[in-house]
């Protein structure tokens, strides 16, 4: 098989400032994407795009829950790198864990703006040009193994319901967007050490990595973002031509040892 390229082809990475979002980011320019970063983190997602050091790489400010700011990063994209060929959306927030009795809504609220809205906003706003310019993208969602099973120690209605729901967005948009040769699918993490991750589980980076190890199935090698990142290469690349409405589970057995032996 040829290696995966993405040569010449636009993107836009949300969520592109850091963890998983930042390594993809890096790895699609690496095979000659393209990329716009669409983040609140200015400050990091400038010194990614600058880090790369090439100006097919750029950083834009996009807070995803503004549908506004969204149509407007996707009309920058076009008007900069003359399409849109991929969308990554990709930001996401943890919100808090409570019990449902003790359910903060307005955290409720911003999880599911940020996590489930704002991935509808971007596949519509992608889709919208992709359509109009006749481009067979691909859009990409990051769902998470947490919105398929469950798992002891991470019970947040919130990110838990909004990851749930993008299985279900990918799966009623890409009957949308068939008919345009658009594809549409999305990727379920296992757990990564990121600051979405520190910032939930309430551990340090080093910390997250042990827990992930401890409870993976797959041992002798450590989850990190950049394995999401290939994922989505192969999701955005012509390699995956034919595949639609999937998700593309990356962790190491886990989902599927839970569902059989739990
Ligand atoms: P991260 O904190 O490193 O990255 C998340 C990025 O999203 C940050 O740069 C943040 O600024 C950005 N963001 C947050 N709110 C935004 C908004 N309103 N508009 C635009 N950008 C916004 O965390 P990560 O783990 O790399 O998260 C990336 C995705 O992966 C998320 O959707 C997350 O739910 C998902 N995920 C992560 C894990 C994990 O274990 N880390 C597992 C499964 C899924």
């Amino acid at each position: 098989m040829s290696e995966q390229r993405l040569d010449g082809k636009v993107s836009i990475v949300t969520g592109g400032a850091s963890g998983i979002g930042a390594a993809t980011v890096r790895l699609f320019a690496e095979k000659g994407a393209y990329v716009v970063i669409a983040d609140i983190q200015d400050e990091l997602g400038k010194e990614v795009a600058t880090s790369i050091g090439t100006d097919k790489v750029t950083y834009r400010h996009c807070d995803v829950r503004d549908e506004k700011q969204v149509e407007e990063t996707v009309a920058f994209t076009v008007d900069k790198y003359g399409g849109l060929d991929i969308m990554f959306s990709n930001a996401g927030v943890g919100g808090s864990q409570s019990s449902v009795l003790d359910l903060d809504l307005k955290d409720f609220d911003n999880t599911m703006a940020v996590n489930l809205r704002g991935y509808a906003v971007c596949i519509k706003h992608a889709a919208r040009v992709m359509v109009a310019r006749k481009t067979r993208g691909s859009i990409i969602c990051t769902a998470s193994t947490v919105g398929s099973e469950s798992v002891s120690g991470f019970d947040g209605k919130g990110y838990v319901s909004s990851k749930s729901a993008i299985l279900g967005l990918v799966r009623t948009t890409c009957g949308d967007l068939g008919e345009y040769g658009i594809r549409v699918n999305s990727i379920s993490p296992y757990l990564v050490a990121t600051p979405l991750a520190s910032k939930v589980l309430n551990l340090d980076a080093t910390k997250v990595e042990e827990l992930g190890v401890a409870a993976a199935n797959l041992k002798g090698i450590v989850l990190k973002p950049i394995h999401i990142a290939q994922a989505a290469l192969f999701l955005a690349s012509d390699q995956s031509a034919y595949v639609s409405g999937h998700d593309l589970v990356v962790d190491g057995g886990f989902l599927a040892v839970n569902q059989t032996f739990k």
